[in-house]
């Protein structure tokens, strides 16, 4: 699509949030560079983890164009890579919470939050990207995810 400057005009990106399981093979795999680079999709990995037995998990923002995103995700299941879209929000549990703050310090969009005047904790659920890093960071195990659907 043109604009009346000539200049094309890109659809914003989209974003997808995925959960990504990867057998101990692929573990090594340069999956972001790949993405980038063959299908023009941003991979801001959110989480990542290693189990024991070399099986790794990782969860990721993906952002681009929605073709070539459908076509990514395609990819990386043709990769032997299993895609977990389940949708999910972080619920505080405001009983146990004693609003130390800790899991601000690990929020990477500022979704979690405390100050003055009171320091009580604060979560906005519209920043938040579900990232799931601040559910291990809470001594009292007030964080939790609640699963709500699938995309
Ligand atoms: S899941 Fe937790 S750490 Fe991640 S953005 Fe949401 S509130 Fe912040
Ligand atoms: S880490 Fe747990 S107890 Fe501390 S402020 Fe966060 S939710 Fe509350």
């Amino acid at each position: 699509m043109s604009g009346q400057n000539g200049l094309t005009h890109r659809q914003p990106p989209v974003k997808h949030r995925l959960t990504i399981h990867f057998p101990s093979e692929a573990v090594h795999q340069p999956i972001t560079y790949r993405l980038a680079v063959d299908f023009d999709v941003a991979a801001k990995i959110l989480r990542a983890q290693i189990a024991p037995n070399r099986s790794g998990t990782m969860v990721v923002e993906l952002s681009g164009d929605i073709d070539e995103l459908a076509a990514a995700e395609l990819w990386l299941e043709e990769q032997g890579l299993e895609l977990d879209r389940a949708l999910g929000e972080i619920r505080i549990d405001r009983q146990r919470c004693i609003d130390c703050g800790l899991c601000t310090s690990v929020c990477p969009s500022g979704a979690l939050s405390s100050g003055q005047p009171d320091w009580r904790l604060s979560f906005d659920a519209q920043r938040c990207l579900v990232c799931e890093q601040c559910i291990p960071s809470c001594p009292l195990e007030a964080i939790d995810l609640v699963l709500t659907g699938r995309c």
